[in-house]
Order: structure tokens, then C-alpha cells, then sequence
């Protein structure tokens, strides 16, 4: 079990990102309202524009999955089994946690099922964490 300053961690730590995730859709949608700047903006292009915006609105897929793992994860938090594995039932230890608050699997269970994605021949060619390994929480 998490105590209580490690909970009040982790959930600033999920909602940072989350933040973060909502950030970058924002930024998405700045650039595309700022486009090509020519001059006027009159009412010809203001139905194109709208439509634009309405388009960057949408999450790109990955930040919306991302975004689900990370509401999951605040979910888990407030029942208080973020830190149960969801394969094994055994606990997930905090420092895991605070790295990847989004997995549902400790250390054990991830190794075992990275055997068996190892085992499967590659599909795609998966992003390598690098020291921002956070920004590419997704996984199984
Ligand atoms: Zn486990």
C-alpha cells in the first residue's frame, strides 16, 4: 500500500502529465490557427478555418491513448490499487510507479510479457526511451 505522501506524489505526477498531454494538443491547435498569415482574414476563409481548428481539436491517437492510460492510472489511485498488479495481484513498487504511473503491471509481470513480445516476431519498430522515457509511457 501507498501511503499517503506517496499517493499525493503519484497524483501530481499523473496530473502533470496530463496536463502536459493536454499542452501539446493545445499547441497543435495554435499552430493551426496561426497558419499562413497573408494578410486579412476576411469571412471567405472563416468556415475553412473553423474546420481546421475543429480537426486540431482532436487528440492525435497517441496522445489520446495516452491520455486515457493517464485518467485510468488517477482512477486506480483513488480506489488505492495503482500499486496492485493487474497480472499477478503482487505489488508494484513505488519508484516504478513514480517513473511509469501508468503501468498496471510490476516489474516481474512486465519482464515476462517483454519475453513473450520478444519471442513474436517485431511488428514495428518501437520508440527507444531516452532520458524523457515518460513521454512514451504507452504500453501494455
Ligand atoms: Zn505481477
Amino acid at each position: 500500500m501507498l501511503n499517503d505522501q506517496q499517493t499525493a506524489q503519484l497524483k501530481q505526477v499523473l496530473v502533470d502529465a496530463e496536463r502536459r498531454v493536454l499542452q501539446s494538443a493545445q499547441s497543435a491547435l495554435e499552430l493551426t490557427r496561426e497558419g499562413p498569415t497573408d494578410g486579412g482574414r476576411d469571412s471567405i476563409d472563416q468556415s475553412n478555418s473553423e474546420e481546421l481548428v475543429s480537426t486540431a481539436l482532436r487528440l492525435r491517437d497517441r496522445e489520446q491513448k495516452l491520455l486515457t492510460k493517464i485518467r485510468e492510472a488517477l482512477g486506480r489511485l483513488a480506489e488505492g490499487v495503482i500499486d496492485e498488479c493487474e497480472m499477478c495481484g503482487g505489488p508494484i513498487v513505488f519508484r516504478r510507479l513514480l517513473v511509469r504511473p501508468v503501468t498496471t503491471l510490476c516489474i516481474d509481470c512486465k519482464e515476462r510479457s517483454e519475453e513473450d513480445e520478444r519471442r513474436a516476431p517485431p511488428t514495428e519498430n518501437l520508440p527507444t526511451g531516452g532520458a524523457d522515457a515518460a513521454e512514451d509511457w504507452p504500453e501494455s
